[in-house]
């Protein structure tokens, strides 16, 4: 009898807003709320939109993202001939847009382009009386809806994304990572760093404590929101192996993911390990399709039986492959290499027991320690007899076992993944914010570096972010103001809200 993935186990209803565990958010969360002339643009109801508008600029700018067919609000076809120059200075998002209006034989607009989550953030922003904005031939928005006549400069036209993303079945905000695209450079000394030497040891540690708790709260939004767009089975499987990508392969993983949603693949790996394996590997693109001369025999034997699963699969499943391109392999450490990463994927997905079943499984009433339970179930999941010794195809086979996922990996998909989803399915509560300051750091995270050297001096002491909550809120204080601010810092809210705080 094949073997049925088990259902989910009942769970309270979502917290929709505000987990409990997350009570200290609001502290940072009133920083960025502020009014702001037009640096903190993003928007605050999570509930329909748990993105930020830097996500919308992505897709603007990247013609991977953005939708093809696009209609302005009067229902004009637009052609993006040019998305225009990100710009780095104060003023519209984007410099130098070219757009044709109407179809081929249509007009050209050339010039600026405004991003923003709704219609009505172009008033809120006051960008109708900033003569910055006269040259704005686009207001390109997320949702759609009308603008008053006469806000937008002559000639503009409105256009949303929202629905040409939503006709894209490959797209998910998710798959953007925000920090990839360009940012201008800061101040020297940039004038928060002087208030964070201000504060005490003490002072500064609750800041990054509420800043993290501000992005896990973000987090477990976005999953809700994620959850309610898919299932909440498969929005897990994609965090998971978005996770198990690190770093550089985080978007084919998470395109693999969706390739090959979870159902289907517990459907065909029926608890074979080995079976999930092959679907994945083939998918990924990245299964070898001839024998290297210099593999061992088990390296063979393992490669061979991977290919007995795998042919039958091909016709169906071919087409769905990624390109070996789509994948980073120079400089990827071989621990972290994705074929091996794959196996601890079909290990976590043809489990009999479902991915949030196993997860809620490990809250623990007493709140004692379960997060480092979880951790190490994470960390010591069990290898097939072949990468349990591999750590690579080319290696030779090592004696004593080398763990599929390790603590560094299972301490990423815990902060990520595991805790925003036990918050926003309500299984975390303030007796819980203990556990959350006790989580171990992520190491080698290059944007945490930066971050901290940018904002708390090249002298800082590590020891004031050694712990997985401050490193998140580093990243939060980093895309929420060093991402956004285009004035070197002159016109960065945040060290006004410091000092106001
Ligand atoms: S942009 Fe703001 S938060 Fe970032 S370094 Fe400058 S002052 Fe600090």
């Amino acid at each position: 009898m094949p073997r049925r993935p088990s259902p989910a186990p009942r769970s309270p209803a979502p917290h929709r807003i505000a987990p409990a565990c997350f009570s200290n958010a609001g502290l940072y969360a009133g920083l960025t709320a502020g009014p702001p002339a037009g640096l903190r643009e993003k928007s605050e109801n999570w509930t329909d939109y748990p993105w930020s508008e830097r996500h919308l600029q992505c897709v603007w700018f990247d013609p991977a993202y953005r939708p093809a067919a696009l209609t302005t609000a009067t229902g004009e076809p637009v052609t993006v001939e040019e998305p225009g120059m990100w710009n780095q200075e104060a003023g519209p998002d984007f410099v130098n847009a070219t757009l044709r209006i109407g179809g081929p034989a249509g007009r050209v607009l050339k010039g600026d382009v405004e991003v923003h989550v709704r219609p009505a953030d172009w008033r809120r922003h006051g960008h109708e009386a900033d003569p910055r904005y006269r040259n704005v031939v686009a207001h390109v928005t997320y949702f759609p809806g009308p603008l008053p006549d006469g806000l937008l400069p002559p000639g503009a036209v409105a256009l949303a994304l929202r629905e040409g993303l939503a006709r894209n079945r490959g797209f998910a905000f998710d798959l953007i990572d925000v920090a990839s695209y360009p940012w201008p450079v800061r101040a020297v000394t940039p004038p928060c760093a002087a208030l964070f030497r201000g504060m005490t040891p003490e002072e500064l540690a609750g800041f990054l404590d509420s800043a993290g708790e501000r992005r896990m709260q973000l987090k477990a939004a976005r999953m809700l929101a994620t959850a309610e767009e898919r299932d909440r089975e498969q929005m897990l499987y994609e965090e998971i192996l978005s996770a198990l990508g690190y770093k550089h392969n985080r978007m084919p993983f998470r395109l693999l993911a969706r390739r090959v949603p979870v159902q289907t693949l517990r459907q065909y790996a029926k608890g074979d390990t080995l079976r999930a394996y092959a679907l994945l590997a083939g998918v990924s693109g990245l299964l070898p399709d001839r024998p290297n001369a210099a593999w061992d025999e088990e390296t063979r034997r393992f490669i061979r039986k991977v290919w007995d699963a795998w042919w039958k699969l091909q016709e169906q499943w071919g087409d769905h492959a990624l390109s070996r391109k789509e994948w980073r392999l120079a400089g990827v450490r071989p621990v972290n290499h994705p074929l091996r990463r794959l196996m601890a994927a079909a290990v976590l997905a043809s489990d009999r027991t479902s991915l949030s079943a196993k997860l809620i499984s490990f809250v623990d009433p007493e709140h004692d320690r379960f997060l480092e339970r979880l951790t190490k179930a994470f960390a010591e999941t069990p290898a097939d007899a072949y990468w349990s010794h591999r750590l690579g195809l080319m290696a030779k086979r090592r004696e004593t076992p080398v763990a599929l996922i390790g603590e560094e990996r299972a301490t990423a998909i815990v902060v990520n993944v595991a805790i925003p989803f036990l918050a926003a399915e309500g299984h975390l509560g303030p007796a819980h914010q203990a556990l959350l300051r006790a989580l171990p750091p992520e190491h080698d995270n290059s944007l945490i570096r930066t971050t901290a050297r940018l904002l708390l001096g090249r002298d800082h002491n590590p020891a004031l972010y050694r712990g997985a909550l401050r490193q998140q809120g580093l990243i939060q204080l980093f895309q929420d103001f060093c991402l956004l601010d285009r004035s070197r810092c002159q016109t960065c809210p945040l060290p006004a809200a410091i000092r106001e705080s």
